[in-house]
């Protein structure tokens, strides 16, 4: 007796063992073709899960089923829809999954041929029926995308699980009708499989975009190096160098001792793309017109949205100047989605470096139940900022020393709404209510949001400790410079696109919202090269738009045609944010996007316009929060601030983005 139970445990987990095998090839083969991206790291922990988690299920449906070749092969793929639809501590998709899975193994049986045995036939239906599961179940629901709800139904996800590996089966026993050899039958399937996936698989390009030039100037003698690093999605306000009580940013407050520290920067946008091609062009949105569509006629599609404007080939970037001026350029990129070379922000690098970093697509199986026990196993799809910063620094060493260089980076730590990993998610674990919290999902585009007291202040935790994971790596960037000698003389600029909104005014995230303070006021330092340069607080408003000049300005290089920004550290321009309507907002979370927004400053008053006849009038001295509108107590002060707004040459209000695209 003990015998047989011993030799069953063996078939079981010998059997378990080549069905994680099967999950991980089949998953890792999705998610090529579906544009994931996957590290060698990361591909092994999957297998290791994979194998552990197959293993166990093959001992389970050995010791309760039976050990037959086929009752093995389906017995362990039901094991893996288990794993998927496995949800604590809801048992309502568990237990129909309960109830339909037995039936499903069981015509499945029948279906494929109860008689057939061996090691062969096993492979051949563990294969069909994971490969029906997962390429069927991704190609119905979970292609992904940024707006769709790409969560299936319990209900439906338990029909696909139960029904696609009898869909295999049901195919191969067709094939069968013709084919009769299983051997040949499983050759036939595998290069049908492999063809299938060339034609039709979609894999991301990840490989830099690689297009040095010829030196057209050799660049000035001693001429600095310039690093510019955005700190994507990061709002002053929950920057201790900005007085915040948490201590987030300690390794910016170090930097900005030696530079000037600008404590009232605002983005002149909301969102990434904007923001950055204002940085990069010294010029507000409705002039570089790289933001929203506006409207949802005729819109350009980028990689797959239909909503964004990329910045025009003849505007004109600060690495485009410095190149022209014998700088090497170099780009690195966290956010791949938005700054993706398609958005036009990689002109003028030598080298520009837009890969995501571990992007799982569909999210295998096995993931998907370890991450019910750790929310946070590979969910961040991009690089890191430590990442970011050392490939930078890498590539710098791989240029000739005697040529300056331009890095571009951007970090997107405080863009992901996820608990940080240990030290900085203290904030977020001492929260009263964390290991609940942390396993929900509160981002939403919708508006308006209504967060608990106890959620936003978790999701305020988490926020706040991605900025202190992010602002060790200004750290290892700064350590970076100066163990190479090239800190002193380099001018180095630290600021953000945009920021975040936190559940104020019951609204979270960015883009589209209104434009609110954690929205606009963003960090900006910026140290000057030489041992001599200045430093100090200066606390007169500038905003993105002013580094293109500044940085020019030092170099003793003109700026080129149609720059609205001006050298720091004093500007006369007028401080202004401008947002189009994004269409795709209004498809999917209603009119409450519909409206296009402008926004003047004149401290201690910010006006906000909307294309609706809004008008949202602030005293940010005696209301930084913005809880008072004060427009329609004071229509003379709204009226000539809207002057001020047109004499800008702001244009951006919906149907009047046009001109910025005539050309
Ligand atoms: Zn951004």
């Amino acid at each position: 007796m003990t015998g047989r139970v011993t030799e069953r445990l063996a078939r079981g987990l010998a059997a378990g063992l080549v069905a994680g095998g099967v999950w991980w090839l089949v998953e890792s083969a999705a998610n090529w073709a579906f544009g994931g991206t996957i590290d060698a790291r990361a591909a092994a922990t999957i297998l290791e899960l994979d194998l552990a988690l197959g293993a166990a299920g093959g001992v389970l449906v050995a010791l309760l089923v039976g050990t037959g070749a086929v009752v093995l092969a389906l017995g362990t793929t039901a094991v893996f829809g288990a794993l998927r639809v496995y949800e604590p501590p809801g048992m309502r998709a568990e237990l129909l999954f309960l109830v339909l899975a037995p039936l499903g193994v069981v015509m499945g049986v029948l279906l494929a041929g109860r008689e057939r045995r061996g090691a062969l036939a096993f492979l051949q239906v563990a294969l069909v029926a994971v490969a029906a599961t997962v390429f069927g179940k991704a190609g119905i629901t979970e292609a992904q995308s940024y707006f769709a709800q790409t969560e299936p139904s319990a209900a439906t996800l338990v029909l696909l699980l139960v029904g696609m590996p009898l869909a295999g089966v049901a195919l191969d026993r067709l094939l069968g009708i013709v084919l009769r050899s299983h051997g040949m039958r499983l050759g036939l399937e595998l290069a049908a499989g492999a063809l299938a996936l060339f034609v039709w698989g979609q894999p991301l390009r990840v490989a830099p975009l690689d297009a040095p030039l010829p030196v057209v100037l050799p660049a000035a003698k001693g001429a600095p190096d310039v690093i510019l690093l955005s700190l994507d999605t990061t709002r002053a306000d929950h920057m201790s160098t900005y007085g915040y009580a948490r201590e987030t940013s300690p390794n910016l407050t170090a930097l900005a001792k030696d530079a000037l520290n600008f404590t009232q920067a605002r983005s002149p946008a909301e969102w990434t793309v904007p923001g950055h091609a204002s940085m990069l062009t010294g010029m507000y949105p409705s002039r570089h017109g790289a933001h929203y569509v506006g409207t949802a006629d005729a819109p350009p599609e980028l990689r797959g949205r239909e909503r964004v404007f990329p910045l025009a080939p003849d505007k004109v970037t600060l690495a485009e100047v410095l190149r022209e001026h014998g700088y090497r350029t170099g780009g690195f990129v966290a956010n791949f989605a938005n700054l993706d070379r398609v958005f036009g922000m990689g002109q003028g690098f030598d080298h520009y470096d837009d890969a995501p970093g571990v992007m799982l697509k569909p999210v295998p199986h096995a993931v998907r139940f370890a991450q019910r026990f750790d929310p946070t196993l590979f969910k961040r799809p991009f690089r890191s900022a430590h990442q970011i910063a050392a490939t930078a620094l890498g590539w710098m060493d791989g240029e000739p020393a005697k040529r300056p260089v331009f890095l571009f980076l951007n970090v997107l730590e405080p863009h992901h709404w996820m608990v940080p990993p240990a030290p900085f998610d203290r904030w977020a674990r001492e929260q009263p209510d964390a290991y609940r919290l942390m396993r929900r999902g509160l981002f939403t585009h919708a508006i308006p949001t209504h967060l608990t007291p106890a959620e936003q202040a978790f999701v305020t935790a988490t926020y706040d400790g991605q900025i202190a994971l992010m602002d060790a790596a200004i750290g290892e960037l700064i350590a970076g410079l100066e163990a190479r000698g090239r800190y002193d003389n380099a001018l180095i600029v630290v600021t953000a696109d945009h920021g975040e909104l936190l559940g104020e005014h019951e609204q979270v995230g960015h883009g589209g919202r209104m434009m609110y303070e954690g929205l606009l006021h963003i960090p900006m330092v910026v140290k000057m090269p030489g041992v001599d340069h200045a430093r100090g607080t200066v606390e007169e408003p500038v905003q993105l738009v002013d580094i293109l000049p500044t940085v020019l300005g030092a170099l003793g290089v003109p700026n080129p045609p149609g720059v609205q920004g001006e050298a720091l550290p004093h500007v006369r321009h007028e401080i202004v944010a401008e947002e189009e309507i994004n269409p795709e907002f209004v498809r999917h979370y209603g009119e409450v996007y519909d409206r296009a927004m402008r926004v003047l400053y004149d401290r201690p008053y910010k006006l906000i316009a909307t294309s609706k006849g809004e008008r949202l009038l602030f005293d940010l001295g005696r209301d930084p929060g913005e809880g008072e509108n004060l427009a329609a107590r004071e229509p003379e002060r709204v009226k000539d601030l809207e002057r001020r707004l047109a004499a800008t040459g702001s244009v951006m209000i919906a149907g009047a983005a046009a001109p910025a695209h005539a050309n």
